[in-house]
């Protein structure tokens, strides 16, 4: 019989324009604002629109604008310093998933002992529980990609031992995401492309995954759907407002997944080859192993891949396969079908020892797979993506 555990506490004002009402919401008086260190935010003007809401409507913030790409521990740790020091009673993530899981991290950080890393699971993390209640986040979303907004999961890197592991738990969903897509249009064609990935493979993990749920299974066929559909449009024009809206809601939809089913064992290997070669965007890094990910599950997920072949407008699939065919449809649409391992440094002769650190770091998601994988499973699926 299906059984499951429905769980999604966050507010989520969705829409052009619904950044203007973020702050009838606020969870606190004085917030540690959360940003990266690119200065996108900045440039853009969307810090200064956030801060000016946060003024009107009464409430004090500081600004910690360290995040980089692939978040740091050293960051966290220094963040939740900032916002011990400065009295901050919530925390904001304003960028994209980067910025919005540091939040998550800091949040946890600012109000428990100790170091980040005890708290993780996985690697070298003590594995210990939270004592006390992490502040509130709200998280205001500007890419397309991690589904943070809408589930409780933060990816963190230590970086002394290229450790890229995942934590979350009932207290880390954010109590408010702002997903406006307005806030999107100025995301460059690649990056579009590998966060739309990102959350396709969210959804297509969680709707593969040995857990997933009925519900778990609608939002992920939307969302599959959703990207396939519109995501191209967003890649290759950037201004067409219902393409991007569109894949902001794929995007939501696919951290409903997140959070009602889960990832497999594609973003273990894909954490551990970012980690090591932290230049590789985590969108990119999933799509240099899909194909041959994908193709190693294919005799195992008939009917799923089947479903999700129609959902990527195969209309009258019948083939496990056309799912495959399909994917690499879709990159070569958004042109992102030749990225290349070595491009970004990475070297054959490590492959092994990156299926060991997705082993050790993030294990628990080869548990979530639909048959297991075994080691020589996954060096043979990252020496087929190697190029
Ligand atoms: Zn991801």
């Amino acid at each position: 019989m299906t059984s499951f555990d429905y769980f999604m506490p966050t507010r989520i004002l969705f829409g052009s324009g619904k950044l203007d009402e973020f702050t009838r919401y606020l969870p606190g008086k004085r917030a540690l604002l959360v940003t990266s260190a690119g200065g996108s935010m900045k440039k853009y003007g969307y810090l200064d629109r956030v801060c000016s809401l946060l003024a009107k409507a009464g409430a004090e913030y500081v600004v910690f604008d360290r995040i980089l790409p692939n978040p740091i521990k050293s960051h966290v740790m220094e963040g939740a310093e900032l916002a011990r020091q400065k009295g901050c009673d919530f925390v904001i993530g304003l960028g994209g998933g980067s910025s919005i899981d540091s939040a998550k991290s800091i949040a946890v950080m600012a109000v428990n002992p100790g170091d980040y890393w005890d708290y993780i699971s996985g690697g070298s993390g003590k594995g210990q529980r939270i004592i006390a209640a992490p502040l509130p986040v709200v998280a205001i979303t500007t890419t397309a990609g991690t589904g943070t907004e809408a589930d409780p999961w933060t990816v963190v890197t230590k970086e002394d031992t290229n450790e890229k592991i995942g934590f979350g738990c009932d207290q880390t969903f954010p109590v408010l995401s702002v997903v406006d897509p307005d806030l999107m249009a100025s995301v460059p064609a690649h990056l579009t492309a590998y966060q739309g990935f990102d959350a396709l493979f969210h959804s297509v993990e969680g709707y593969i995954a040995n857990c997933a749920t009925p519900v778990s299974d609608i939002y992920a066929l939307k969302s599959i759907e959703l990207i396939s559909r519109y995501l191209p449009i967003a890649v290759n024009m950037g201004n067409n407002k219902d393409a991007r809206a569109m894949v902001a809601l794929a995007n939501t939809l696919a951290g409903f997944v997140e959070s009602t089913s889960s990832c497999t064992s594609e973003h273990a290997l894909e954490h551990a080859l970012s980690a090591n070669h932290p230049n590789i965007p985590h969108g990119a890094g999933l799509i240099m192993i899909s194909l041959e990910y994908f193709r190693f599950f294919t005799p195992y997920c008939n009917d799923r891949y089947i479903q999700m072949s129609k959902a990527m407008g195969y209309g009258h699939s019948a083939e496990p396969s056309d799912f495959i065919k399909a994917l690499a449809d879709l990159q070569r649409k958004c042109g992102v079908n030749e990225l290349r391992m070595s491009d970004y440094g990475v070297s054959s002769e490590e492959l092994p020892s990156l299926v060991a650190n997705a082993q050790a770091t993030m294990g628990g998601l080869f548990l979530k797979d639909p048959t297991p994988l075994s080691d020589e499973n996954a060096l043979g699926i990252f020496q087929r993506s190697y190029l």
